[in-house]
């Protein structure tokens, strides 16, 4: 029943990804995560290979992988940089509301458009005084004739700067709560729409994050997906998607992280002999391998939940809760093996460490996801095994 060998073409898709990561991304990864710089060049050539949108189906103008296909690129993709990383893989969050609830014309429409161009989408939930509690944001979708008209602001929005596809979830009337949330797609070229501050932050540091302003943004019926009120239920949807899609983000973090810290094990040396012959070392690099072979795991078994049409809330809080306080962990104790030279800024595992801290927040921060996963095992929503 349980078979992790890879098919032919899983075996392709995977060399084709690590050869690229390997050439484009490993050799400038430090240098663009000290500039924050957009990494345009590399977004162009992975658009030309079919490494960007590869869980949009061929009709769509996607790679049209299945999650799991999806998953193991996912983890390569993100080995030698998770920011360059997920500025390569946003679309997996930004469209999954669109092809969850968008008609067979909407979405040949709006994700058409979109993967004509390497510049991807956003997913615009998040608003100042709505992060945890996203139910109770404010933009307003006013209801005028047949189509609506936006005003509010998102903020810390993944690709703001650059998405030609915007996924915006706005509320048609705030006193019904997540009843009155609406998902809309919307080309980034309708007026009324402008980027707001770009964030400058700790990690991730190649990743375009911004507010995004909506004033009087004119909408017809056309750019709702879904029904009216539906929403926040796309939202949370695509965020199960979302939350296994950042397990394999974070297995490549840990898997770089790991490799780093048995290469130094086997170089350095101290008291006459490589430190990898030290025991210490050795109960440190075998409890690193666990938690990334149990991560890497979690998104093998959600990813073929999802493609088998299985609900799998429960399995991608988890996972996603798992796997990056995994990250975290193993960053951490990589730089404790590589120790003063592991500390220093321009070093990998220095980058690393910090690049862990936002898996832990994003796509619902680790204490709302063991809510999530809390409430699913109380309801018997886990359904495997
Ligand atoms: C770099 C970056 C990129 C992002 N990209 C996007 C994006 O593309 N699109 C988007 O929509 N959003 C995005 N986000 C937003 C992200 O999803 C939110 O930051 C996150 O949901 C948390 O919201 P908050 O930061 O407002 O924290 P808050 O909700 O204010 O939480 C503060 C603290 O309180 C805790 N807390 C809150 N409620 C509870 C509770 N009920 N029980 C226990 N603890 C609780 C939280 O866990 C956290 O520790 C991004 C964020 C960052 C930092």
């Amino acid at each position: 029943m349980i078979d992790f060998s890879l098919t032919n073409e899983q075996k392709r898709l995977l060399d084709l990804t690590r050869d690229f990561s390997a050439k484009e991304i490993r050799p400038i990864a430090l240098e663009y995560d000290l500039d924050g710089t957009y990494p345009e060049a590399i977004l162009k050539k992975a658009y030309e290979l079919g490494l960007m949108y590869t869980n949009i189906p061929e009709t769509y103008g996607g790679s049209g992988m299945d999650y799991v296909t999806h998953y193991i690129v996912t983890e390569a993709l993100n080995y030698d940089c998770c920011a360059i990383g997920q500025m390569l893989g946003i679309s997996h969050l930004s469209t999954g509301a669109i092809l969850l609830g968008g008609t067979e014309e909407k979405k040949k429409k709006f994700l058409g458009q979109m993967t004509k161009s390497y510049r991807s989408g956003s997913f615009c939930l998040t608003e100042p005084e709505a992060g945890s509690d996203a139910g109770a944001m404010r933009t307003k979708a006013e209801k005028q004739g047949d189509g609506y008209v936006v005003n509010g602001a998102k903020c810390y929005i993944t690709n703001g700067g650059y998405a030609d596809l915007l996924c915006l979830f706005a509320t048609v009337d705030t006193s019904l709560g997540t009843k009155g949330i609406c998902c809309f797609a919307i080309p980034r070229d309708t007026p009324g729409i402008s980027v707001g501050r770009t964030e400058d932050k700790m990690g991730h540091r190649a990743l375009n994050v911004t507010e995004i302003l909506f004033e009087d943004v004119k909408l017809t019926s056309e750019n709702l997906i879904g029904e009216e009120g539906q929403g926040f239920k796309l939202a949370m949807m695509a965020l199960d998607r979302g939350r296994v899609n950042v397990t394999a983000v974070c297995t490549g973090i840990a898997q770089k992280a790991f490799d780093e810290a048995v290469s130094w094990a086997r170089e350095r040396k101290q008291f006459g002999q490589a430190i990898g012959n030290f025991q210490g070392i050795h109960f440190m690099l075998a409890d690193m391998n666990a938690l990334i072979m149990a991560s890497r795991a979690m998104y093998l078994q959600a990813g073929w939940m999802l493609d088998q049409n299985m609900r799998c809330s429960t399995e991608a809080a988890t996972a996603k809760c798992f796997a990056s306080d995994a990250a975290m962990k193993v960053t951490t104790d990589a730089v404790q093996i590589l120790a003063g030279s592991g500390y220093m800024r321009g070093t990998v595992v220095e980058k690393l460490m910090r690049d862990a801290k936002l898996p832990q927040i994003f796509e619902g921060t680790n204490q709302i996801n063991r809510i999530v996963a809390g409430r699913g095992v109380l309801s018997n929503r886990s359904i495997l095994f």
